[in-house]
């Protein structure tokens, strides 16, 4: 259960960095929208503090900045990728249009689970198995 592997699933899926299982969230379901930052203050299955100190997920924001970036750039090259293959034309100078609003609109669905896999990151990173 503590795995290299389960543990980057459980990163991916939200889940409590500690015993893996209970979700970080109340809500597990990313695309309901409904409190999609109300996180478990402690984990319901293994009691872990998941809020060690106010302000603990701000952090979460720079993760989320580089997801962010990453995803930009994965869309720069995927369209260069297609403009190689011929699917669609496509130039960085050329066609600003295209991958401003081929980003725009990927990073508004991809949103809602980037903003948690951020504070599931930032957890995964900071909160420990306490020494009790
Ligand atoms: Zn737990």
């Amino acid at each position: 259960m503590s795995s290299t592997k389960g543990a980057f699933t459980a990163m991916l899926s939200h889940r409590c960095p500690v015993c893996k299982e209970a979700s970080l969230y109340e809500n597990p379901a990313v695309y309901t929208f409904h409190n999609l930052g109300q996180m478990h203050r402690t984990c319901p299955v293994c009691k872990t503090n998941l809020v060690p100190e106010t302000g603990f997920y701000f952090g979460a924001a720079y993760v989320s900045w580089g997801l962010t970036v990453a995803l930009w750039v994965s869309i720069l090259v995927a369209l260069k990728v297609f403009d190689a293959m011929g699917w669609i034309e496509f130039g960085f100078l050329t066609h600003p249009v295209t991958f401003l609003s081929t980003g725009m609109v990927a990073t508004i669905l991809v949103f809602p689970y980037l903003f948690r896999l951020s504070r599931s990151i930032w957890a995964f990173m900071f909160i420990k198995k306490s020494g009790s």
